[in-house]
């Protein structure tokens, strides 16, 4: 948890300028909650009448995170079982943590579980330098690489949600997370009602799970293993059916290739066996919690990441590749902090190199707050 001074007033600074916190719309209908700069847990249940009374307290308090419900409440500030539940907006997140990059572990610093000690990236198994602890958390600075696979996820994301799912893409609003990720919000009444169940549905079929044989026309002969091909009726030409004849190059007009390959993988339970393995490898990997549960509350977009010091903020589906998250989501000022490093680390904001070997340091506020933010550097 992060207590230091320079880092609240970094948030202040931001908040008391600030021109990027979204209020979503239905305000007065919504659960606000908020987390604070060293107490732990999060207030909840609040509400907002608008706009101007949410930019007033996040001026007030300086919260260090700042969540507001996706559902839609008929009393928000009740307990949960008396709010009565309105619907919820259709939700995603990608963690670029899910992902498991190879460049994670080079990037990686493990902090004592035990003493706080932060150490350089690891080569072999941890002991901490200061009290010999053996376990760490791990905070990881992303990458370049990282950024580009959870962007990758994201637009592929977005090809699901207008291809597949038909929503209007100026209805699909894009953020980056703040820290390692892209949140998705959609603005589409339609889903509103959906309950956990569906959407949990919705979630299987996004990542790729549970795809039948059938679906590409594959069969199962009647008490045996062997398949036989009768392409469906409806085609094979759209959502996942099309993403899978592309991968098996198999055509509607013929069922001899894809006979072919059922018989080569040896039989209906390994056909299914190998499509399911394909299905997951080209499946969105999306967190199943965020989605399915319709009474989150979810970070409010143009608010700060107190793992970061990062804005959550929009990004443009259509620029989404030249988009720079250490460059465009990191807002804050540049006055001049003196921090303390516990370790040399490396990392980019801004479009500079910050590489802190020695152990004090003046960086601008931007850089401070993100090294104090990530528990490797502290207020001098
Ligand atoms: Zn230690
Ligand atoms: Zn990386």
């Amino acid at each position: 948890m992060i207590g230091s001074k320079a880092v609240r007033a970094a948030f202040r600074e931001y908040y008391f300028k600030q021109k990027l916190v979204e209020a979503p719309n239905n305000i007065e209908q919504r659960e606000f909650g908020y987390a604070q700069f060293g107490i732990p847990g999060m207030v909840r249940h609040l509400s907002f009448k608008g706009a101007g009374e949410l930019t007033a307290t996040l001026v007030r308090e300086v919260p260090s995170d700042v969540y507001c419900s996706n559902a839609l409440y008929r009393f928000p500030t009740l307990p949960m079982q008396e709010k009565q539940w309105q619907g919820a907006d259709l939700i995603f997140d990608i963690d670029g943590k899910d992902l498991h990059l190879s460049c994670v572990p080079s990037h990686s610093y493990p902090i004592c579980s035990n003493c706080g000690h932060a150490s350089p990236t690891l080569e072999k198994e941890y002991a901490c330098p200061a009290c010999g602890g053996k376990k760490a958390d791990y905070v990881s600075i992303p990458c370049a690489k990282c950024i580009e696979g959870s962007k990758k996820e994201a637009a592929r994301l977005v090809e699901f949600l207008s291809g597949d799912l038909g929503i209007a893409k100026e209805n699909i609003r894009l953020y980056f997370s703040g820290n390692n990720g892209f949140h998705f919000h959609i603005c589409d009444d339609s889903y509103r009602p959906l309950d956990s169940q569906a959407r949990s549905d919705l979630v299987g079929y996004l990542a790729g799970v549970g795809l039948i044989a059938e679906s590409v026309g594959v069969r199962r002969s009647p008490g045996s293993d062997l398949a036989f091909v009768k392409f469906p009726r409806s085609g094979l030409d759209y959502g996942w059916r099309k993403r899978v004849a592309e991968t098996l190059d198999i055509g509607a007009s013929s069922t001899i290739r894809l006979t072919n390959i059922v018989k080569e993988k040896g039989g209906y339970s390994a056909f299914k066996a190998e499509l399911d393995r394909i299905t997951r490898q080209m499946g969105v990997r999306i967190d199943p919690q965020v989605t399915t549960d319709v009474h989150r509350v979810f970070r409010l977009p143009g608010t700060l990441n107190s793992k970061s010091g990062l804005t959550k903020l929009r990004c443009d589906i259509a620029r989404l590749e030249s988009f720079d998250p250490f460059a465009d989501a990191c807002q804050l000022g540049s006055t001049k902090v003196k921090v303390k490093m516990k370790t040399h680390a490396k990392a980019r904001l801004k479009g500079q190199t910050f590489n802190i070997a020695k152990e004090e340091a003046e960086l601008p506020a931007f850089a401070a707050v993100y090294f104090m933010c990530k528990g490797l550097a502290e207020a001098a």
